[in-house]
């Protein structure tokens, strides 16, 4: 019998109609990332088993521990509720550890309480027979050099030796559907996972100002999407040129208000777009006090240019956190390849970090706004970008 994936997921407070979202979303998101890999996916009683092909387990255990909503997963070997198969198959299992594993305890979970023998027993009846079987072997409770475990459930028992812990999260596309406002730098990326983690479907939006920029930024954000697709299934990006708004600003408003300007725009482009594509809100990268354009009083004047709900993921965290975070889920070595943004492009020297809002809508109503918006909107151009993956 070849051995099954068990898959343990689980917010603690899930209850009711909740669970049961959960389970099914869960379940469509792992069968989504193993469609190529012949596998089944089964929701057992708080659990779901998921069996393949011997040649697909590892890239089936690597896909699933990114699938938000797992906790962890293990390779488990199945066998009959029956004491004398449980102690053969567990002898099967130790038989293959190299002796210099010989600490060890068992831990029994008996999620089927009809099973004749209590947790506590069924340790050490587990225990005394491995080392019938095998005399170098040492129960120790509190620094085993690895550990039995053996669930038992309705219909069948599962005895595994290894937990590969999960991400955790929600089960993406369980709390609605948001806009990624992604540039190629370090944090976006890094708030879209975040978004991700907790439910959200993102598609992504990129500005970029080509012919001043290269098409190689644009790519970049290509590829933080196939990255991020790993961690959520496909993702669209939504690309804009906004080399006009830009040159705009820079002819008709002070140089040091650019920024906070541009930022405006960029808001509000998103929510047009958030609206068009029935996105609930928008998702960015800023956090507290980085920079000029994230302090309280810009994030404030720039929000103010849309009426649609402005997730950051990122507010509290620390550069040196989001860096950290960034190269674990594999998008830092993407945001630091040397592209210049949009950004970049056009940077005041001195942007102000303290606007009035006043000051920046007198600045506004000299510019033919909806024109500049419609303009851009019409480069907008959409990719739907598949998940890169082992
Ligand atoms: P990032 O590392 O995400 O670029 P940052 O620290 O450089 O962030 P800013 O450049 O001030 O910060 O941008 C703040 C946020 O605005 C970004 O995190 C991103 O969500 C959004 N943003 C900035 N530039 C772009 C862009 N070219 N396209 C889409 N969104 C952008
Ligand atoms: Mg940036």
């Amino acid at each position: 019998m070849p051995a099954k994936i068990m898959v343990r997921y689980g917010e603690i407070a899930l209850k009711g109609k909740n669970r049961g979202q959960f389970e099914h979303k869960l379940q469509r998101n792992m069968k989504k990332v193993l469609q190529d890999c012949q596998a089944t996916v089964k929701r057992e009683r708080g659990r779901f088993m998921v069996s393949g092909v011997e040649e697909y387990r590892d890239i089936i255990l690597e896909r699933l521990s990114k699938v938000f909503g797992v906790v962890s997963v293990s390779l488990v070997e199945e066998t009959s509720l029956d004491l004398e198969q449980i102690k053969k198959l567990a002898a099967e299992i130790v038989n293959k550890l190299p002796p210099e594993q010989n600490k060890f305890r068992v831990e029994t979970r008996r999620v089927n309480k009809q099973f004749p023998y209590p947790s506590p027993e069924m340790n050490q009846i587990l225990g005394s027979h491995l080392q019938e079987q095998f005399p170098h072997l040492i129960v120790n409770l509190k620094q085993p050099t690895f550990t039995l475990s053996l669930e038992l459930g309705y219909k069948k028992a599962y005895l595994y030796l290894d937990q590969t812990a999960g991400l955790g999260g929600l089960p993406v596309g369980i709390t609605g559907r948001g806009l990624l406002l992604l540039s190629g730098g370090i944090d976006s990326p890094v708030a879209g996972w975040l978004a991700m983690k907790r439910g959200l479907m993102v598609e992504a939006l990129h500005f970029h100002s080509f012919p001043f920029t290269s098409r190689r930024s644009q790519e970049k954000a290509v590829d933080l999407c196939r990255n991020l697709a790993g961690y959520g299934g496909k993702i669209s990006l939504h690309s804009i040129n906004i080399a006009n708004i830009q040159k705009e600003l820079r002819s008709q408003c002070p140089d040091e208000l650019s920024v906070i300007l541009l930022r405006r725009m960029m808001i509000r482009l998103a929510g047009l777009l958030g609206e068009r594509y029935g996105l609930q809100a928008m998702i960015t990268g800023e956090s507290l006090g980085q920079v000029a354009s994230q302090t309280l009083e810009s994030i404030d004047v720039v929000s103010k240019a849309t009426e649609m709900l402005i997730l950051r993921p990122l507010i509290g965290m620390d550069k040196k956190e989001i860096i950290d975070k960034a190269s674990t889920i594999g998008t830092y070595q993407i945001s630091i390849l040397p592209y210049e943004d949009c950004c970049t492009v056009f940077m005041p020297k001195s942007p102000v970090t303290k606007p009035s809002l006043e000051v920046i809508e007198n600045h506004e109503a000299k510019l033919d706004l909806d024109g500049l918006l419609e303009k851009a909107i019409n480069s907008l151009e959409t990719t739907h970008i598949q998940p890169t993956h082992s």
